[in-house]
């Protein structure tokens, strides 16, 4: 019996999309010694995406779809179809083209001759998109993988091919605030990434505005990293030491006979002296809520691959 190669393809309002990337993606899977299944997750359209999938799903048995009750977002699409993919291989891809099918034979090809447990992909140019997304995108993945231990990598898109053991390691993490380009790098494996120019939407238009984008941001920040909290309790140290060297160079100088302790800036000593206890207070508090973050995201402890005990 062949093994199942499970494909993943969350939508949304893609209606004009959705019928290309079908042709494209038979055509391809053909190329593969393996049955397939495809997962077209309607991620609340308000088009006629869901009856193109049912038509598509009465015309070919393998095509399986999920509708959202409304707009959930792409973690969570791609979340149910992890959740319901039977395949001893997991891919996950949009649906403009924008991750080539051709792709999904080298993929294989990857992971039968080179034992890896994943095939990443990343884009290397940003050709076709705006400047100011390019340039926030830029400084977004900067900023996280310095300050974060889980290195999300950029450029990296969702697209990839996954061993069956790694997906249900990703769905072992249940957390609700889901950013996987975090999640993917969290949970480990072998990974090889293939690399190729960015490519234009075959129809309809992108999904994301810059807003969007920007919680995405926040929520990858909030997700893997600690350092704003860090930084909040590093300020108000800086505050409090720059306050003190002011206070004793001042009373310095009035000893020195030189009347520089009026009342306004005994006040604002005394300002910037609480402000920055409130400050180091504050950022202790929040690291001790974001370790019951933490704890309440019930991440396993670990992940291991293999092993010989029963
Ligand atoms: N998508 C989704 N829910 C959303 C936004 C997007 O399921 O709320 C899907 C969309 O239909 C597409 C994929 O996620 O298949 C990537 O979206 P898009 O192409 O708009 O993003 P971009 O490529 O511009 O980053
Ligand atoms: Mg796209």
């Amino acid at each position: 019996m062949k093994e199942l190669l499970s494909i993943i393809v969350p939508c949304f309002n893609e209606q004009e999309a959705l019928p290309i990337f079908y042709d494209a993606i038979i055509l391809n899977l053909k190329k593969l010694p393996l049955d397939y299944e495809l997962i077209f997750v309607d991620d609340g359209s308000k088009d006629n995406t869901s009856s193109i999938m049912k038509e598509l799903s009465l015309k070919d048995k393998n095509v399986k779809y999920i509708i959202f009750s409304r707009n959930f977002g792409k973690e969570a699409a791609m979340y149910a179809g992890l959740e319901k993919s039977k395949g001893d291989y997991v891919v996950v891809m949009d649906v403009d083209l924008q991750d080539p099918p051709e792709q999904l034979e080298i993929m294989y090809k990857s992971i039968i001759e080179e034992n890896v447990d994943c095939v990443a992909t990343r884009r290397v140019t940003r050709k076709g998109e705006p400047k100011i997304r390019s340039w926030f995108a830029r400084k977004f993945y900067k900023l996280i993988n310095k300050w974060s231990q889980t290195e999300v990598v950029d450029g990296a898109r969702d697209f990839r091919m996954m061993k069956r053991k790694m997906v249900d390691s990703i769905l072992s993490m249940k957390e609700y605030n889901r950013f996987s380009k975090g999640i993917f790098s969290w949970v480990g494996f072998k990974t090889k990434w293939l690399e190729y120019e960015n490519i234009k939407r075959c129809a309809g238009e992108t999904k994301w505005n810059f807003k969007k984008l920007f919680i995405y941001a926040i929520e990858g920040f909030i997700a893997f990293t600690l350092q704003p909290l860090y930084l909040i309790i590093k300020l108000g140290c800086a505050l409090f030491v720059l306050d003190l060297i002011a206070t004793f160079t001042l009373v310095i100088l009035e000893i020195c006979g030189i009347h520089c302790l009026l009342s306004w800036v005994i006040l604002l000593l005394v300002m910037v002296l609480l402000t920055s206890v409130i400050l180091i207070a504050l950022g202790i508090m929040a690291l001790y809520q974001a370790k019951i973050y933490n704890e309440v995201k019930n991440r396993p402890i670990y992940i291991a691959t293999e092993t010989n005990i029963k």
